[in-house]
């Protein structure tokens, strides 16, 4: 049998004339239990439920999680029953959270952990507090979908409106854990009037300042509790874990903080499902995913057609979420589109306003033959736009040394035609001097020989433009 220390507490607040919260504890089992409903119902709610639990599950610790969890199944079935057969019942409800020693098929004895509603556990491993339920309840949706900070939660007007627990439907989802036995956990269960009026960092002090005695730490918790007000009923239950196994590293251990703790929507709509009724399924029977499949008349409208069971409706929040989230992802990528695009559009407009300034302009010189040359572009080649022959006039030896020195001088020109008006007017062919006729290279050089030479021939390699 697990080695366990506890201490319980309960009392009715500040505020409220009757406690309908209600505790238990025995060597196996912890429960803490709110029940709500007037007239005194809601007591009635949570003591049905936490004696449904002690007389179903048996005392020698080897039941399962899902002895629990039927036991839980079987006090909604009770309350339900009880609240509809009586009419001053009418409308109670409880919420349950519950530690049993388990036998598990795999580890062996561990703690099942169990909840519905919106009573808590947590644990406190390493000096840290971590919340090991989630809520069924109003503001823990708004949570869920970042409505709300965990901090403006706790303030919330409707903080106490649950969405799910015991005696509301005639089935009930519960919530369940395997937790380990690991030596020097506390664990503490407690109803909203701890959980809604002391924070946690103030519960992880009292805790901390009792080591060894949960029962001193009850009462400081449940003083604190109504020092804060006490507008509530107040319970606490504590559980110490005396053996079993070694603490992991804090740093290797997994964490329980609840899923939805996390900033990963996904994960929280699955594990945060509301009260989804089904009066067909056997209770404790069928599993929650069949329960789940199973069509109930509370989904179904006047016409017959189905109506979204929370259940979908969730589902369909969360995939609106989700193509909210795409359409962001897309308007994002579209933005980073048009930011490479626009980089593109910068670095060819520059590559072309470079490429229209070393192709613009034309200079005039001899080419490597020696014959008066056009040229495109600039005179030093900027990147690999070399300057190209445009047209040639006459050679060198052609042209008196003036026309000689006006080519070498290289002049530039803005346009191809005061290139060749250069050529034409500025340079003048030395007089003649007979040619020899014995001299084939004036006859191969085709050139005029008396006049000037004003003819510009167009290379074939000529670019327009
Ligand atoms: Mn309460």
């Amino acid at each position: 049998m697990a080695e366990l220390r506890w201490a319980t507490g309960t009392h009715e607040g500040q505020v409220r004339e009757v406690n309908e919260d209600a505790a238990f504890a025995n060597p196996y089992l912890f429960v803490v239990a709110d029940g709500m409903g007037g007239h005194l119902a809601g007591e009635v709610a949570s003591s049905i439920a936490i004696n449904t639990l002690e007389a179903h599950l048996d005392a020698n610790g080897t039941n399962s999680l899902d002895d629990l969890v039927a036991a839980i199944s079987i006090a909604n079935q009770t309350i339900f029953t009880d609240a509809h057969e009586n009419p001053d019942h009418s409308g109670m409800g409880t919420t349950i959270t519950a530690i049993a020693v388990i036998t598990d098929r795999y580890d062996g004895e561990a703690l099942g952990v169990a909840n519905v509603g919106d009573s808590r556990i947590y644990l406190l491993r390493h000096n840290r507090l971590r919340q090991v339920t989630i809520d069924h309840s109003f503001v823990q949706e708004l949570i869920a979908e970042g409505a709300i900070s965990r901090d403006e939660a706790r303030n919330h007007p409707r903080r106490n409106i649950v969405t799910r627990g015991l005696g509301i439907e005639s089935a009930v989802r519960v919530d369940s854990w395997t937790m380990p036995l690991i030596r020097g956990d506390r664990y503490v269960l407690c109803s909203d009037g701890l959980s809604d009026y002391v924070t946690e960092d103030v519960i992880t002090g009292a805790l901390l300042r009792h080591p060894e005695d949960p029962a001193a730490a009850v009462v400081e918790l449940i003083d604190l509790a109504n020092q804060a007000g006490g507008p509530d009923n107040i319970t606490v239950v504590l559980v110490d874990v005396l053996d079993g196994d070694d603490p992991p590293d804090p740093t290797e251990e997994i964490d329980v903080v609840p899923a939805w703790f996390d900033d990963d929507e996904d994960v929280t709509a699955d594990t945060l499902i509301v009260t989804d009724p089904d009066p067909e399924a056997d209770i404790g029977g069928a599993d929650d995913e069949q329960r789940h499949e199973i069509p109930s008349p509370a989904t179904a409208n006047d016409d017959g057609s189905p109506k979204p069971t929370r259940k979908q409706r969730r589902a369909q929040k969360k995939a609106a979420k989700a193509a909210k989230k795409a359409g962001k992802k897309r308007t994002n990528r579209v933005v980073q589109m048009f930011f490479f695009v626009g980089i593109a559009a910068l670095l060819i407009g520059g590559f072309a306003l470079l490429a229209g300034w070393a192709r613009s302009g034309y200079f005039v010189a001899f080419d490597e033959a020696g014959q008066v040359t056009i040229y495109q572009g600039r005179e030093q080649s900027v990147l690999w736009f070399n300057p190209t022959e445009e047209a040639h006039g006459p050679f060198r030896d052609e042209l008196d040394q003036p026309s000689v020195e006006r080519v070498e001088a290289r002049p530039n020109f803005g346009s191809f035609a005061n290139a060749q008006r250069f050529i034409t007017d500025q340079l003048s062919v030395k007089e003649t001097e007979e040619p020899e006729p014995s001299e084939p290279a004036s006859a191969t050089t085709g050139a005029p020989t008396s006049e000037p030479s004003p003819v510009v021939t167009t290379s074939p390699a000529s670019v327009g433009g």
